[in-house]
């Protein structure tokens, strides 16, 4: 492959933007490299400004999942621009997916619209403080929830069981309120719970992971939690900016058949435009502004653009459920095409699934929190997404993300990834 124009870019990006970049992963720090610039993207490629194509294997972190710029989206964006773009007004639009959303999302009453993830789970969580009067969360290590001063906290030092600052700007007070916990693993939450009794307001995770590789909750791990919660009247909250709308119509509370008190979206829901959004039930909801005292806002939340947007995206897939089948066979043979290449050669090597969300570990250990999703070897994990790039296979720059397949993607797309594998596995 060529980067010329991609390099050029990245040196001329570089001078006027922090990094070169309006988002850190994009940058490849995790696998070296040039970053590389795209131009396009239709169905289930991107096309770079030097003229390559890629398969895409990231669905722009998960939102594309009909594939790029489908024609049902991109008429609903035009139709909406010619219209005006913001009015700072309420509209019918935003009235409208709001009530489709609920109808796919199980157990919601209400749901309020945003402009990020990052914002939906900050937003959240300021609503379960204000509705249980309390001040601490709980969080996992390795789960990510954007980039609120709450969730940029990692595990304390010594004995202490609350966090410390993983980024410089978050305060210790900040720290001081958020707990660390280890994905699946229940009898540490059930301590924290014990420790902190009727301090806790929330406590929110990923019920599948997507951003330390995929990670599965293991059997009665959320159940667990469920049942901590309510014995303790601590708010539990499933951020499925990720899963939302990928795992099932209804998300991973649909899949994995469990109710979280609020849910958050993202992604998905936005079919590509900037949009976010927590639902809860009306016992929950009433607390927020304009109804209650927690106070939550935003210029162009519910901006018409993204709502026809996210409208379009809900609406296909409310339409055409037989996609999640499709999806989850797609990625099927993705894992057992890796599998038995892998097996060959002896390599050790985790994968995990779960419907259309996959990752591939070089380590022989399970990967089932941030720990073991550590062990992997990164080397090898680089040389991987360096040989695949070359080869037109667009997998996430970092052995710590989850790939996310859209319905654009073909059996002869995965044919030809799974080439590349092979190609790959056979000089390693
Ligand atoms: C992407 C993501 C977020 C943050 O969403 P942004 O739109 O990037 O702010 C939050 N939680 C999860 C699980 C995510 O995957």
């Amino acid at each position: 492959m060529n980067y010329k124009l991609s390099s050029q870019l990245f040196k001329a990006a570089q001078g006027v933007i922090p990094g070169g970049v309006n988002s850190p992963v994009r940058a490849f720090k995790a696998v070296g490299g040039t970053p590389i610039f795209m131009q396009r993207a239709q169905g289930a490629y991107l096309y770079d400004v030097d003229g390559s194509q890629y398969i895409d294997y990231i669905s722009s972190w998960g939102p594309m999942i009909l594939g790029h710029a489908h024609p049902s989206v991109v008429e609903a964006i035009q139709k909406a621009a010619e219209m005006g773009t913001s009015y700072g007004t309420p509209t019918a639009l935003e009235t409208e997916i709001a009530t489709l959303a609920l109808s796919m999302i199980p157990n919601m009453d209400k749901i309020r619209f945003v402009n990020s993830g990052t914002e939906a789970c900050m937003s959240a969580v300021r609503l379960a403080r204000g509705v249980t009067r309390r001040e601490k969360i709980i969080k996992f290590s390795g789960c990510y929830h954007g980039h609120s001063d709450t969730f940029l906290i990692q595990a304390g030092s010594g004995a202490v069981t609350f966090g410390s600052p993983s980024s410089p700007g978050v305060t210790k007070g900040t720290a001081h309120d958020t707990l660390l916990a280890t994905f699946n693993d229940l009898d540490e939450v059930t301590k924290l719970f014990e420790e902190y009794q009727d301090e806790i307001a929330a406590l929110i995770i990923e019920p599948v992971a997507g951003n330390m590789g995929c990670i599965l909750p293991k059997k009665g791990f959320l159940e667990g939690l469920r049942e901590l919660c309510d014995r303790y009247n601590t708010i539990l909250i499933f951020d499925e900016v990720m899963t939302g709308f990928r795992l099932a119509a209804g998300g991973a509370q649909e899949r994995l058949s469990i109710k979280a008190d609020i849910v958050t979206y993202g992604k998905v829901i936005g079919g590509g435009l900037p949009v976010g959004a927590f639902a809860a039930s009306d016992a929950i909801m009433q607390h927020l502004a304009p109804e209650g005292p927690v106070y939550q806002a935003g210029t162009l939340s519910g901006n018409p653009l993204a709502m026809a947007a996210g409208l379009a995206t809900l609406k296909q897939l409310k339409k055409d459920p037989t996609i999640y089948t499709r999806l989850d066979q797609k990625t099927q043979q993705l894992h057992q095409g890796y599998q038995s290449i892998l097996d060959k050669k002896g390599l050790p090597f985790k994968i995990n699934r779960l419907g259309s969300m996959i990752s591939l570990h070089f380590t022989a250990s399970d990967v089932v929190d941030f720990q073991s999703a550590s062990l992997g070897n990164n080397k090898t994990f680089n040389s991987y997404f360096h040989s695949m790039l070359d080869q037109g296979i667009y997998l996430p720059p970092s052995a710590f993300e989850s790939y996310f397949l859209n319905d654009a993607l073909t059996y002869n797309d995965i044919d030809k990834t799974l080439d590349a594998f092979s190609n790959f596995i056979k000089k390693t």
